[in-house]
């Protein structure tokens, strides 16, 4: 027992609470840029740059948003430390962010550099393993933030080899990217690998203008898409899918469910997620539209009070509870039907955005 220090409790030093925590909000690249573009989202950008050098995993993510002053550049990064959650109450969240743990997480995981302007004033700011101002230097740039990430999981050798291939990763990081254009169909996106344009995705009014651009073998004319307000405007739905005629497909990887901003689930996959039961309302009122094993492309976007959505499962934060599910299913079902009733003709996608 003694030699496997199975007796002798003693509490974790703080450093390493927030290393074992740090480990499980970042555990992929993916996650990295998840959780910057989170926050240039929450700063309201409207343009957002980002570029990825899978050699020794560098990223960088740039935005026009609000920019951090001094003040909170020296706070930014230290654990749980937000401007997100003033209320303090849980229940409140309209922003992605709220933990206050990704900068932290990923001065963890790898070096953290930080150029930012909130008005006049710039700082570059290099943050050391207890998430401390390391370096700093007065610049001139834009308005806005550029984030970036170096030499990510350096001294987390068993990650780093147990990584995916770059392609699956490279995969993944598109996907977080295309789920994010969706939700947000304001902002401009332009992606590069190193100094080469990967992919890039203009802004547009609604999703519907965004998923052509994913999805480059879609008709736009296939789509139909319709926004419907609920609680006196407070709540909306927004349904987008495909006309089961013209688009469908062999796997449920269009069947997709937004919600306040985020895409909380991609079906297909088997893990048990709390709105599975929505994924199976809209697989069930396409059914007698398509052909046998044939699968559905269709994107709802609830938004929704704070309070309806717990969105503490998990740190991800694609693993959500929702109250008055089935209220949300019987809408969606109903605006489904709707959609599907329209005539087939060539001028219903535009007129019905
Ligand atoms: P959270 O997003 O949960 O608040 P983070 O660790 O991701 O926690 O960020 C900490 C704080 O740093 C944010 O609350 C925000 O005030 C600030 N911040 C981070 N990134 C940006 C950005 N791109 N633009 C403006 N402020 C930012
Ligand atoms: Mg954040």
């Amino acid at each position: 027992g003694e030699s496997l220090g199975l007796t002798g409790i003693q509490p974790l030093s703080t450093e390493l609470v927030h290393r074992i925590a740090a480990g499980e909000v970042i555990d992929s690249p993916a996650a990295v840029v998840r959780e910057l573009i989170d926050n240039a989202i929450d700063a309201q950008a409207t343009r957002i740059v980002i570029a990825l050098w899978p050699d020794n995993w560098r990223i960088k993510v740039s935005d026009n948003g609000v920019g951090l002053s001094w003040a909170d550049l020296k706070q930014a990064a230290a654990p749980h430390t937000t401007s997100k959650l003033r209320s303090g109450d849980l229940s409140q969240i309209r922003t992605l962010g709220f933990r206050g743990e990704a900068l932290h997480s990923l001065t963890q995981v790898g070096q953290l550099n930080i150029c930012s302007r909130r008005g006049d004033e710039g700082w570059q700011v290099t943050y050391d393993r207890q998430g401390q101002v390391a370096e700093v230097n007065q610049v001139a740039i834009a308005s806005g933030t550029i984030a970036t990430v170096d030499q990510l999981f350096w001294d987390w050798p068993a990650r780093k080899q147990a990584l995916p291939s770059l392609t699956q990763q490279l995969r993944s990081i598109q996907a977080v990217i295309h789920s994010h254009a969706l939700c947000h169909p304001q902002i401009t996106w332009q992606v590069y690998q190193g100094e080469r344009q990967w992919f890039s995705i203009a802004p547009g009014q609604t999703a519907q203008d965004i998923l052509p651009q994913i999805l480059s073998t879609l008709d736009p004319g296939d789509l139909r898409c319709l926004k419907v307000p609920f609680n006196n405007g407070t709540e909306y739905l927004e349904v987008l899918l495909g006309l089961p005629d013209r688009c469908h497909r062999h796997r449920p990887d269009w069947v997709r469910v937004a919600v306040n901003g985020r895409c909380v689930q991609v079906s297909g996959d088997d893990n048990f997620t709390a709105l599975r039961p929505l994924e199976q309302t809209i697989l069930r009122n396409f059914r007698q539209t398509l052909p046998r094993h044939r699968y559905p492309l269709c994107f709802i976007h609830l938004y929704i009070e704070p309070e309806q959505v717990d969105w503490n499962r998990h740190p991800a934060k694609t693993d959500i509870y929702l109250r008055d599910l089935e209220q949300w299913q019987q809408r969606v079902a109903a605006v489904i039907q709707e959609l599907l009733k329209i005539p087939d003709d060539a001028d219903a996608g535009h007129s019905q955005k």
